[in-house]
């Protein structure tokens, strides 16, 4: 388990030089379809919301070292600036430095209430009823009714290939666990999905509570382990498996893991699929953070770390991680009619939805007013639909659209221009309807 003690030779090489802060998009030249989205920009939620260094991943780099150095007592105080913050890995993308800024901010958060500091009060609930046998979800709901929405044969184990469904999919978002097994039927997968699923262990990792964390871990691997290959709907569970549990375990996968938009996307890229239903919307894109910059991050950090010449490898490398990046694009272009326009921050440099790292929980008007502005980012595309791969970036942008909304009917005001016209359509719900 990577400690903050282990990241202190990373955590070492920043130079506070708050590059992390902003973000172009992709190229310095690249314009955005409006004045206001071109050139460099705000990346950082927690800094854009707060306004204050602490909230910036580069303050979070120097609070991390003080700590090391005993210069900074753990306290409620300093956890609650640094749970403020939803680990979307902005400022990791930006760092020329290459530090794992999202490990040393997940560190330090373990580190303070492993030195006794009680997790805070949101979080602390989500530890509580993920530890619980009979629950092992953070939402408070049955273990035994988690495959309730599934009217497959469940624990099928002659199977090699199982869908991973998630917590947010199994108890509040069941169209979207529904549509992917309609989906992977309709593609001819044959899988199946595990009645003692439990909790990924997501949101108990990013706010710091371990030993809860190794619990699921342990669990989900121990259950798994037979299958050859294990399928995602969701962008934090598909994440918190390929990059998390192998540093956290300190192995290798026993299985192979891919999020069902790039099990698609293989399929189209082999000529084995083809979408002929056409969908004639102007749409735009919102990467989630967790399925497209973290790993398009860990393919580029993989490559970097089994090279013995950077020089060579770090083309390689960049041009594996921008692979990763167009993966949803292709799929997006695949279906005929579908308008495409891109949002001006995008791919590395996509800014976040506002919900994950427990910040929807325990932070609700930061996880709304960043929902806001990526909605207005949207809308300024001028696309009808936003279209996104994660279930709880759907839940938050839509929360965004209904305050919007609210906003209209108390004020009279037309706030279409900043989103609150645009429909949120998931990938996954989209394309079973259209195959
Ligand atoms: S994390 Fe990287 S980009 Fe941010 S202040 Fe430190 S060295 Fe600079
Ligand atoms: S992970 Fe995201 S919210 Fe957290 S400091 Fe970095 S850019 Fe800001």
């Amino acid at each position: 388990m990577t400690s903050l003690e282990e990241l202190r030779k990373i955590n070492a090489r920043c130079i506070h030089c708050r590059a992390c802060q902003y973000a172009y998009s992709g190229e310095p030249d690249r314009e955005g379809e409006t004045e206001e989205y071109t050139g460099m920009l705000q990346g950082c939620p927690a800094g854009l919301y707060f306004g204050w260094e602490g909230y910036y991943n580069s303050g979070k780099q120097w609070m991390a070292r003080a700590f090391l150095e005993g210069d900074l007592e753990p306290s409620k105080e300093l956890l609650e600036v640094v749970e403020a913050c939803t680990t979307c890995g902005m400022c990791e993308s930006q760092c020329e430095n290459y530090i794992d800024t999202v490990a040393v901010t997940e560190a330090l958060r373990a580190a303070i209430i492993e030195a006794g500091v009680e997790p805070l009060d949101k979080h602390k609930i989500f530890g509580v009823r993920v530890h619980d046998e009979s629950l092992r979800n953070p939402y408070n709901e049955p273990r035994e009714e988690r495959t309730k929405w599934f009217s497959g044969e469940t624990d099928n184990q002659e199977v090699k290939v199982a869908y991973f469904v998630g917590c947010t999919a199994a108890y509040r978002q069941q169209q979207i666990a529904e549509h992917t097994a309609s989906i992977l039927k309709k593609i001819g997968v044959d899988f199946t999905v595990l009645s003692d699923e439990v909790c990924c262990g997501s949101p108990i990792l990013r706010t710091g509570q371990r030993e809860i964390f190794k619990e699921v871990m342990n669990e989900n691997l121990e259950m798994f382990k037979e299958f050859d290959l294990l399928l995602f709907s969701c962008a934090g569970c598909y994440k918190t498996f390929r990059n998390d549990y192998p540093a956290m375990s300190g192995g290798p996968l026993p299985f192979k893991v891919r999020h069902v938009v790039e099990f698609v996307y293989d399929l189209i890229n082999e000529g084995k699929l083809k979408i002929d239903t056409e969908y004639a919307k102007k749409v735009t894109w919102h990467d989630p953070c967790h399925s497209i910059r973290h790993v398009g991050l860990a393919i580029e950090k993989e490559i970097l770390n089994n090279s013995d010449n950077w020089l060579i490898d770090s083309r390689k490398a960049e041009k594996a991680k921008e692979a990763h990046f167009e993966i949803p694009r292709v799929v997006l272009k695949a279906i005929p009619g579908l308008k495409f326009h891109e949002m001006y921050r995008i791919k590395g440099d996509s800014f976040c939805c506002g919900a994950g790292g427990g910040v929807k929980a325990q932070f609700s008007d930061m996880a709304l007013s960043t929902s806001k502005e990526r909605l207005k980012e949207a809308a300024s595309t001028g696309a009808e639909v936003l279209m996104t791969s994660c279930p709880f970036c759907v839940t938050n942008f839509n929360d965004g659209i209904k305050a919007l909304k609210k906003e209209e009917e108390a004020t009279g005001k037309d706030l279409s221009a900043v989103g609150s016209k645009l429909k949120v359509v998931e990938l996954i719900e989209l394309l079973d309807q259209l195959i």
